[in-house]
């Protein structure tokens, strides 16, 4: 398979054509590499109408057939894994080695569905009466992805809902389209037509999915701005929505840790990915007692970890994935600027690509907008602290609940704050590490509903409560 063009729509099991293109921008040019379907609104129509056709049969279908299904998937994209890293390190902007990870994370993740069983519950089994609960898939899924990881955040909703019994109408991000629509080309002929189709289009088609009558559910992953918008669309037909969005997470670092120990995965906490990871840590407090010990050594990490093109061997860190986002990062450090903020900023390419320079924030306070909006960027306000009860009311004070790490060299006082911060994950000593039995969820603003975990496959089916009296 080319995976290098020929990009195109998968709609009940064919590769499909689309009138109009989308350019496909490489971050690290600026170049149009490739233009992908900017598929219509009959193009939708046609992709939900074959969803619901091959949910009739595929809703019938074994557990065992689709495990062996999705484990046939995993393999098959097993072959292109070199193939895949290059095209998404080009249309995402990682380096290749990072990209490459992206993709065999992917794979893991179809074999992961593939391994899972669905539950019956028994709530009642007494003398008169057995009480059992049973889960049934809902009927066409409508995936909805971002930019920052495409085929890992397609594939969490993909695997999940296909072994529920669902079938699936995903969409990538217009940014990042073109890892996702070869997923599906290379899928084609491994589940029945119609079960998994991928269209890709501009900014309207994400609202004709919400709005469309054919979706059972709509599983979401995207800014909260977005996903306000994604849950008003669904009320109106009562749709079923999980939303995974965006987060401003805290790291704190007690007195009592071993900074040299630490400090670069703190590091890489915040900057991987350029910091466009929904649960990178985007606000940094640290003990007062150890802050210049921790800034001395995150400043030589900022002006020494390279930053330059994902494809180029030595590059670490890559560019912001779009020009949109990249005008954000750089407004809000420019902000930061104007406000009269100390900025410690490390070196990146200036002729072309959307290269932001890795930037510390030096103590800022807490109202500043580095501070309280979600940079998405690798953007670090690192900010002093002495008192842990007056920090565990700032941290909470958000409208995000996503993630937070606490760095300590005690585990029991670590685990007395995680119990007190009101996010759906906490990491201790440790970040950014997901694993796919885990429920992964936001609180307040950061979404709603659960991806992975037995939680999250069963958000992708419906309880059915069966009474048998005795
Ligand atoms: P975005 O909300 O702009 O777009 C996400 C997706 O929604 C894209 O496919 C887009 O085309 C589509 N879309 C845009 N408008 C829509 C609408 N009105 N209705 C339906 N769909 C629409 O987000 P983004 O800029 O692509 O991604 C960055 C954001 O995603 C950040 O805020 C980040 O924190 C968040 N994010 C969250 C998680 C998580 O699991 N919580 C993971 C990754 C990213």
């Amino acid at each position: 398979m080319n995976l290098f063009g020929g990009y195109s729509l998968t709609i009940n099991g064919e590769n499909v054509c689309s009138e109009k293109k989308l350019d496909v921008i490489n971050p690290a040019t600026e170049e149009i590499f490739a233009t992908a379907p900017d598929a219509s609104s009959d193009q939708l129509d046609s992709a939900v109408a074959a969803a619901n056709i091959a949910f009739t049969t595929w809703k019938k279908t074994s557990l065992s057939e689709r495990q062996e299904l999705l484990r046939k998937a995993g393999e098959l994209i097993q072959n292109h894994v070199d193939g895949l890293a290059e095209l998404l390190t080009r249309e995402q902007g990682r380096a290749l080695n990072f990209a490459k990870a992206e993709v065999e994370e992917a794979i893991q993740v179809f074999f992961h569905y593939a391994s899972m069983d669905i539950p019956t519950k028994i709530t009642e089994d007494s003398e008169t009466r057995r009480v059992s609960v049973h889960y049934e898939p809902l009927g066409v899924v409508g995936a909805i992805a971002p930019w920052n990881f495409p085929l890992t955040l397609s594939s969490w909703k993909i695997a999940p809902a296909l072994l529920a019994g669902n079938t699936v109408v995903i969409k990538p991000s217009p940014f990042t389209p073109l890892c996702t629509l070869k997923i599906g080309e290379l899928l084609k002929d491994v589940f029945p037509a119609g079960v998994l189709n991928v269209i890709s289009g501009g900014d309207d088609l994400g609202p004709m999915m919400t709005a469309h009558p054919g979706f059972s559910k709509i599983s979401f992953t995207g800014s909260t701005a977005t996903g306000k918008r994604v849950m008003e669309n669904c009320s109106k037909d009562l749709k079923r929505v999980t939303l995974e969005l965006g987060g401003n997470d805290a790291a704190i670092i007690m007195p009592d840790v071993d900074v040299d120990k630490i400090v670069e995965s703190v590091f890489f906490g915040a900057f991987y990915n350029s910091g466009q990871i929904c649960v990178a840590t985007k606000r940094l407090y640290v003990h007062a007692d150890i802050y210049d010990k921790v800034m001395v050594s995150l400043v030589n990490l900022v002006k020494t970890v390279k930053v330059g093109n994902g494809l180029d061997e030595d590059t670490v860190l890559g560019p912001i994935q779009n020009k949109r986002q990249y005008q954000r990062v750089l407004s809000l450090i420019e902000d930061a600027r104007v406000a009269g903020l100390t900025l410690i900023e490390g070196i990146a390419p200036k002729d072309k690509g959307y290269y932001v320079p890795l930037t510390l924030v030096d103590n800022p306070p807490s109202e500043s907008r580095v501070v309280v909006e979600e940079a998405f960027g690798p953007v670090l306000p690192v900010i002093k602290f002495d008192n842990i009860d007056t920090l565990i009311e700032q941290v909470n004070d958000s409208v995000y609940g996503l993630a937070a790490s606490i760095w300590s060299g005690d585990t029991e006082k670590a685990v007395a704050v995680a119990n007190q911060l009101d996010t759906g994950t906490v990491w201790i000593n440790e970040n950014l590490y997901l694993p796919l039995s885990t429920p992964f969820a936001g609180r307040k603003q950061s979404g709603l509903g659960v991806e992975n975990g037995e939680e999250g496959l069963l958000g992708f089916m419906a309880e059915k409560s069966i009474y048998i009296p005795k």
